[in-house]
């Protein structure tokens, strides 16, 4: 980031002199490190790797500058952690604001559970930092997804049932508008503002840094630090509904300490289908906990079986990969109310597309539900199970076509784990009164759509 940037491409405007040190273009060498998210590699005209909030302010307001005189529209995303299902985080021929530097995580007050990220950290890191001061956020369940997306788009983790969406535990936050303004938002300050980025995505800013709170899990006798009991069990199954009952009655009994998530995949021989159960207690081992865990081995068949006691930094640790665009994966999902036979059924029919990798089903029930309707931009809180289905990206036509029986039954879509960037899909995103709040705050803040690569109402 040595060599003085004239412009990105030939109609653009200088770049700004504060922005020079933190400019890439394909010829630094610098520039492949930062281009790619997890699924996809962009060629973008200029990179920008932000450090502060300055940057930040300034970089949105030279895209805005951008945008208004350039022959053609210029897209610009916004990257934290890189893994965005939309991929939007990546582009072709425009700007990437990159904000993986800007990656501190702070304990404010580890006796109140209160402390901040900035948003490029990854969750991995976030679990290990709050971790030493014994406390725990459910967040993304794999260590290297980014604080920025899934914080401004919901956060549907490991411990879901018990603490919630990610966003219902913000308490304050810091957000650059697309005048580059900075706001620092809360319930007091600004609440629509605050109400809008925890669910909202980036139509509405940048945001930079987010205070949350955390629940404080006191260490084992043994010095485990934030104990999880964490049970893996893989099944074989016979039948698809009979098993899906099964885990529903098994669930029924369990408290929300408890949260489950289920992968459904296919298999060679024998019964078409595997699933393997992922089941995380928060807290130290107890003999009901032993119970009802013991009990999960009477759903199907089991195949394999492992539980140990562990703690939740180990459990959702970053690796640290490099984010390459080699992971491509095309992934749709529905938020449904109840799990019946009719629902699965079709998605025992959706399995079977040779395009389809495999079948998420979470519990969701719980802590979600348990909050206002309008808490913030989240708009299903009714939702008591998550499905997501992963194909082949080649295939998405095919996945689009079928899961159209799905979309007559469901109550709604979470964004953030959607690469379906339609119209439509954004209208199941956002629905009815949130969509329309929603629009009107994006309207004020950011009137002439300079964030253009995200999902807008
Ligand atoms: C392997 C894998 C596992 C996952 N597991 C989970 C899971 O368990 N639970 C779950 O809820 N989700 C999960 N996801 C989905 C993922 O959390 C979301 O897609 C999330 O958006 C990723 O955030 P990111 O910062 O890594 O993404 P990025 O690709 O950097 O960003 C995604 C989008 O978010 C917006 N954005 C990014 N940073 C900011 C910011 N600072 N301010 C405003 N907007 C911003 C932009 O619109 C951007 O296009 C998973 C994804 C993958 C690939």
């Amino acid at each position: 980031m040595t060599n003085i940037k004239q412009t990105g491409t030939q109609d653009w405007p200088p770049i700004p002199e504060e922005l020079q040190s933190i400019c890439l273009d394909s010829d630094d060498d610098q520039y492949s490190r930062f281009q790619s998210n997890y699924f996809q590699v962009g060629h973008p005209a200029l990179i920008f790797v932000a450090k502060t909030e300055a940057h930040v302010s300034e970089v949105i307001m030279y895209v805005a500058q951008l945008q208004r005189l350039a022959k053609d529209a210029v897209p610009f995303s916004i990257k934290s952690g890189g893994h965005g299902l939309t991929k939007q985080s990546i582009n072709q021929n425009g700007v990437i604001l990159d904000l993986s530097q800007m990656n501190r995580v702070t304990v404010l007050d580890a006796e109140k559970g209160i402390f901040e990220t900035q948003c490029g950290a990854v969750w991995g890191d976030v679990a290990a930092k709050i971790g030493q001061s014994g406390l725990i956020l459910s967040s993304g369940d794999f260590g290297d997804t980014g604080v920025g997306g899934l914080a401004t788009a919901g956060g549907i983790g490991l411990l879901v049932r018990k603490q919630g969406l990610t966003i219902d535990r913000i308490i304050s936050a810091t957000v650059i508008t697309g005048d580059g303004n900075r706001h620092v938002v809360s319930e007091e300050h600004e609440p629509d503002l605050f109400w809008a980025l925890r669910g909202g995505s980036s139509q509405i800013g940048v945001v930079t840094n987010f205070v949350f709170q955390a629940d404080a899990v006191p260490q084992t006798a043994q010095g485990v630090s934030v104990p999880i009991m964490y049970q893996k069990i893989s099944y074989d199954l016979k039948d698809l509904w009979q098993f899906l009952r099964h885990w529903q009655q098994w669930l029924a009994n369990c408290d929300y300490d408890l949260s489950s998530l289920l992968m459904i995949t296919k298999q060679e021989g024998g019964n078409p289908l595997a699933a393997t159960a992922t089941n995380v207690w928060i807290g130290e081992s107890t003999d009901k906990m032993k119970t009802l865990l013991r009990a999960s081995k009477n759903l199907e068949q089991v195949v394999e079986y492992e539980w140990q006691q562990m703690s939740y930094a180990d459990l959702v640790k970053a690796p640290h990969l490099d984010n390459k665009g080699d992971q491509d994966a095309y992934v749709k999902n529905v938020l449904v109310d109840q799990l019946d036979a009719e629902i699965v059924l079709k998605l025992a029919k959706l399995i079977a597309l040779d395009s389809v990798m495999g079948l998420e089903v979470r519990a969701i029930d719980g802590a979600i539900n348990m909050r206002a309707i309008n808490f913030n931009a989240w708009a299903h809180r009714q939702a008591k199970f998550f499905i997501a289905v992963w194909c082949d990206p080649t295939m998405s036509d095919d996945l689009n076509q079928q899961f159209k029986a799905l979309h007559l039954e469901n109550l709604g879509v979470y964004g953030a784990y959607s690469s379906d960037i339609s119209q439509a899909e954004t209208k199941r995103v956002w629905p009815s009164e949130t969509g329309r709040r929603l629009h009107q705050i994006a309207k004020q803040y950011d009137p002439n759509q300079i964030f253009n690569q995200s999902r807008r109402i």
